[in-house]
């Protein structure tokens, strides 16, 4: 079968499927949203949440859990879900350092408290899940990683997690097509822990809906232009008024204008998925996917695949696309060579699903920073708190982060607020085009690596300076 297609625009869709939609797919299904309340006037309140992702409406919701006297706003500039937060692939994992090898790589020494408090906040997610009723299509599937070479690597992986309590298993390559039949992929390592799948366009909108029961209030189609210090509050400029707020907490994950020192850290990378119309269930039983673990592989250029409650596969990732000065837009949200070649990638890694034909095809910028996990800070004179740099793997991490956004504002005494994680930042991106072109050389390298197995000069040397790129 020939994959090569083009997708310039929905209307010329490719000729293979005259169906396929350029939206996201979380989105789309949900139907309509509650409607949108605007700032009416000027208004006043002790803490004001400015991005309604999850990292946004964690921290409300934390906010007003741990301190329900407070007034809390939330300012979100086009509508609840509209960023990463309801488009990604939907895995709950409960890592804070992007998985145990950057951890150990970056935290060795308070690595058994990073991985306790990851853990507990994968279990209060859940809790909070149900004690709420949340409405998420969550599953504690767990999860497994493959291998396209089999050899030490994974082995050693396995060891990696195990020396360091995570409940991992190595699969032989017949272990591995026993879970799920795959072409062009060796051995892997099953998680049965700490790792879920949820509806994240779902998470947002019931994130939503508890914060709004909470008493917290809601803003949308309400941009911060600007947030000033004025004396012992601040004020956030939006097109219609004012909010003037004793505390506040950016939450703008990739837009970087309201805290300009964030650039020198942050990259937008776009990330990019498609969904498949619902398995048939010879389809499904072919796949012998009855555990329904969400995959991915362990290369530089990794796919993330999963099913959704109605045996759909969502297949994302490989490509993670820099656009030169940070450069951002809806636009960027469609790359045809992109979903080309996740269509090629699945269509060799399930020939025998070759009738399965997709129906969307979106991305999403993630706020790439160079250590991977969520870094944190304060500024405006101490009066605004943030984190940023959640880099591809933000679903839980966001709600811990949340925690500490509070707790730099409220808690000073919180242990969490002392550890090299709260307290360090990354290593800074350099300027343009310095920027792009070191993330243009990293990720040939990568590739080059994926190939070979062998990091060239390049990566070693960055991955010494603790200089990383990923996605
Ligand atoms: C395609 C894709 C797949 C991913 N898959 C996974 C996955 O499977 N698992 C995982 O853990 N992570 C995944 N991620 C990452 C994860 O989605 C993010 O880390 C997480 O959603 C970040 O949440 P957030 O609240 O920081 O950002 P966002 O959800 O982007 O929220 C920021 C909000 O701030 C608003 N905003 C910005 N500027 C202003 C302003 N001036 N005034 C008011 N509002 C403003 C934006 O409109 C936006 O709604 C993926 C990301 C993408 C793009």
């Amino acid at each position: 079968m020939s994959h090569k297609t083009t997708f310039k625009t929905e209307a010329t869709a490719s000729a293979i499927q005259p169906s396929f939609k350029f939206v996201n797919y979380w989105q789309d299904i949900y139907g309509p949203t509650a409607p949108i309340e605007r700032l009416k006037g000027s208004i006043a309140c002790d803490l004001l949440v400015v991005g309604g992702g999850y990292f946004g409406l964690w921290s409300a919701i934390i906010a007003k859990e741990q301190a329900p006297q407070l007034k809390v706003v939330i300012c979100e500039r086009s509508a609840i879900g509209d960023g990463a937060s309801g488009k990604n692939g939907g895995f709950v994992q409960y890592s804070l350092t992007h998985g145990i090898e950057q951890g150990v790589e970056r935290f060795s020494d308070e690595l058994s408290e990073l991985e306790a408090l990851g853990r507990q906040n994968f279990i209060d997610i859940a809790k909070f899940i149900e004690q709420n009723d949340l409405e998420v299509d969550y599953e504690e599937s767990g999860s497994i990683e493959i291998a396209k070479r089999s050899g030490t690597e994974l082995s050693k992986r396995v060891w990696s997690l195990k020396s360091n309590g995570v409940d991992a298993t190595y699969l032989n390559a017949k272990e591995v097509q026993d879970k799920i039949k795959i072409s062009g992929y060796a051995d892997g390592v099953l998680m049965p822990k700490f790792s879920a799948l949820i509806d994240p366009f779902k998470l947002t909108q019931e994130l939503k809906r508890t914060a709004l029961g909470l008493g917290i209030i809601i803003f949308e189609a309400t941009p911060v232009l600007e947030l000033r210090e004025e004396g012992s509050l601040l004020t956030a400029e939006t097109p219609i008024g004012a909010i003037t707020a004793k505390r506040a907490i950016v939450a703008t994950n990739v837009q970087t204008d309201l805290v300009p020192s964030l650039k020198r850290y942050i990259a937008p990378v776009y990330d990019y998925a498609l969904m498949t119309e619902p398995l048939t269930s010879g389809q499904f039983a072919a796949t012998n996917w009855s555990g329904r673990e969400g995959l991915s592989d362990i290369a530089n250029q990794f796919h993330y695949f999963r099913l959704t409650k109605d045996n759909r596969i969502l297949w994302g990732g490989y490509d993670a696309i820099y656009h030169f000065g940070n450069a951002m837009s809806r636009d960027f949200e469609v790359r045809s060579q992109t979903f080309d070649r996740l269509i090629q990638n699945f269509r060799q890694a399930f020939p025998y699903l070759e009738d399965l034909q997709f129906t969307h095809a979106w991305g999403g910028a993630i706020d790439t920073c160079t250590r991977f996990a969520p870094f944190f800070g304060k500024s405006h004179g101490g009066k605004v708190s943030y984190a940023s740099g959640f880099t591809g793997l933000g679903v839980a991490a966001t709600r811990f982060s949340a925690r500490v956004a509070f707790a730099m504002h409220y808690e000073p005494n919180w242990a969490p607020l002392q550890s090299r994680y709260v307290t360090e930042k990354p290593l800074p991106m350099p300027p343009e085009p310095f920027r792009y072109l070191a993330i243009a050389k990293t990720k040939r390298s990568l590739a080059k690596e994926d190939e070979t197995g062998k990091a060239d000069l390049w990566l070693r040397t960055t991955r010494r300076m603790k200089f990383g790129f990923a996605s």
